[in-house]
């Protein structure tokens, strides 16, 4: 993708020369709205995958996402198990939970909607490689390396990279497929994390998934927030991919919903 820097910010100069008129509105909206060169943003039409606007440096090039991979590691577990999902105990630190107090008791929709690190690691640790490749092909994902353990189907660590962009347009390929198995469980708790999870600052009627990963920009932060909305529930027409460096996944989330809210009033999107 052409990048070009502006006083709106990247990339728009070269979106005036092609996009329509409501589509340059909605680049010029988060290009005033968001100057924060901390902040990147893909956003995306959720009917064809196409980019309507973005800010972000590369956004073919793989960086680690953290955990917006907990969708793709869980349905690859699924399977293999007749998508029958336990039930875990997170008892944070003893658990490798980012939650001091830990979740408790949690099944799959909760553990997706507060994106519980030990939830996941359990699935991972019992994921079939051959599962794994083969989600990754149908979400158009690349696969991490041979051997990769647990932690990094979790989306901990740097060693499974994924392209914004890929990780964006196979979020919106997860809400295509609703009706498979595992899917639905997954986006009730996208859903559910717009209410009351991680992802509640996105704000509502929304599949949203968040994650925190390690900043590789010349390793200035100590971690960056990444939140994708798909949004509305009832059919999604747009998939918005927020990072911000240096803060949480949750923060991030919540630049996502300030953005929703300055396209929905500011462009008509
Ligand atoms: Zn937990």
């Amino acid at each position: 993708m052409t990048t070009r820097r502006t006083v709106l910010g990247w990339a728009i100069a070269p979106l005036l020369r092609s996009a329509s008129l409501p589509e340059q509105s909605a680049a010029i909206v988060l290009g005033r709205s968001f100057p924060d060169p901390a902040i990147s943003y893909l956003f995306l039409d959720a009917a064809s995958g196409r980019v309507i606007c973005s800010r972000w440096i590369d956004p073919g090039k793989r960086i680690p996402v953290g955990s917006l991979v907990k969708p793709f590691t869980a349905l690859a577990y699924g399977e293999t198990r007749n998508f029958q999902f336990p039930t875990v105990v997170c008892k944070s630190e003893e658990s490798r939970c980012w939650l001091p107090q830990g979740h408790g008791r949690i099944d799959l929709k909760t553990a997706i909607a507060h994106s519980c690190n030990a939830y996941f690691l359990e699935l991972a640790a019992n994921v079939d490689r051959e599962a794994l490749d083969a989600v990754a092909r149908r979400f158009s994902l690349n696969s991490p390396d041979l051997g990769s353990g647990p932690a990094t189907l979790i989306g901990l660590g740097t060693m499974w990279r994924i392209s914004p962009l890929s990780i964006a347009q196979a979020y919106i390929e997860l809400t295509a497929r609703s009706a498979e198995p595992g899917v639905g469980t997954l986006l009730a708790g996208m859903a559910l994390s717009a209410k009351l999870g991680t992802g509640r600052g996105a704000g509502p009627g929304a599949y949203v998934k968040t994650g925190t990963a390690p900043c590789l920009d010349e390793l200035r932060h100590a971690g960056d927030g990444f939140a994708i909305a798909l949004y509305p529930t009832s059919a999604p027409r747009f998939a918005l991919l927020v990072r911000a460096h240096g803060v949480p996944g949750a923060q991030a989330a919540v630049v996502c919903g300030r953005m929703r809210r300055a396209l929905a009033s500011g462009a008509g999107w």
